[in-house]
C-alpha cells in the first residue's frame, strides 16, 4: 500500500554532513522525497512531536531494559519516570537545532523505513541499516552522559504515528505529488 512517512535528520546527522547519504538511501529504496526543509524548530514543535503517550514510554521503557538487562545494569526507573526523562532530553536535543524533515513516499513506506533505519541504539543496529552504519552509541554510554541515543533519524512507527506527525511539520500545501521515472518499474 502506498503510505507517506515522516522522517527527521536529526541534528548529529546534518552537523556531520551525512544528511545526503541518508536521503541517497531512501531514494535508490524507490521511495519518493515529497517534501523536505531544512529547520531549526521550536521547542512547541518537538514538544508536539514527542507526545508523552503510554504506549510510546512504555515502548521506551522495554527496549531501555532489554539492552540493560544484556550488560547486567540495573534499570530502576518506572516506565513514566524513564519517558518523561527521555521526552525532556529529546526535546533539548532537537529544539532550535538543525534539523531536515521530510515526507517519504512509497509502497509500504513506513515499514520500510524503519527497516532503513535500523534498531534504535546505533550499536546494536545491523551495520546495514542506517543507525548501524553511522554510529555506534548506546543506550548505557548516552544514560551516563544524562543525553538521548544519538540514534541519527526519527522514522514514524505507524500509520497514525505519520499522520500525526507530518502535520506537526508540514502544512498540506508543502507535500508536493509528482511521479518517479522508475514508478511502474520499481512496484
Ligand atoms: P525510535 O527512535 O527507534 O522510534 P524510541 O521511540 O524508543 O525509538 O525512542 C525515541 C528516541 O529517544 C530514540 O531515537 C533515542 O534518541 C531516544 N532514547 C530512547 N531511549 C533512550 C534511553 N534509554 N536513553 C537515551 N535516549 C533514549
Amino acid at each position: 500500500m502506498i503510505e507517506r512517512t515522516l522522517v527527521l535528520i536529526k541534528p548529529e546527522a546534518v552537523c556531520r554532513g551525512i544528511a545526503g547519504r541518508i536521503i541517497r538511501t531512501f531514494e535508490d529504496a524507490g521511495l519518493k522525497v515529497v517534501a523536505i526543509k531544512a529547520v531549526k524548530p521550536a521547542k512547541e514543535t518537538v514538544e508536539r512531536h514527542y507526545t508523552l503517550d503510554k504506549e510510546w514510554y512504555e515502548g521506551v521503557w522495554e527496549k531501555t531494559k532489554k539492552s540493560y538487562d544484556k550488560q547486567g545494569l540495573e534499570l530502576k526507573e518506572t516506565p513514566l519516570e524513564l519517558g518523561t526523562k527521555i521526552r525532556g532530553w529529546l526535546i533539548d536535543g532537537i529544539k532550535e537545532k538543525p534539523v531536515i524533515a521530510m515526507v517519504l513516499e512509497g509502497n509500504d513506506a513506513i515499514s520500510a523505513v524503519r527497516k532503513f533505519a535500523g534498531a534504535t541504539a546505533p550499536s546494536v543496529a545491523d551495520p546495514s541499516t542506517i543507525r548501524g552504519m553511522f554510529s555506534t552509541d548506546s543506550y548505557s554510554v548516552a544514560d551516563s552522559e544524562r543525553r538521548v541515543v544519538r540514534s541519527v533519524i526519527h522514522a514514524s512507527d505507524g500509520v497514525k504515528t505519520a499522520e500525526r506527525e507530518i502535520a506537526v511539520w508540514f502544512e498540506n500545501d508543502e507535500i508536493i505529488d509528482y511521479k518517479r521515472a522508475e514508478e511502474n518499474i520499481v512496484y
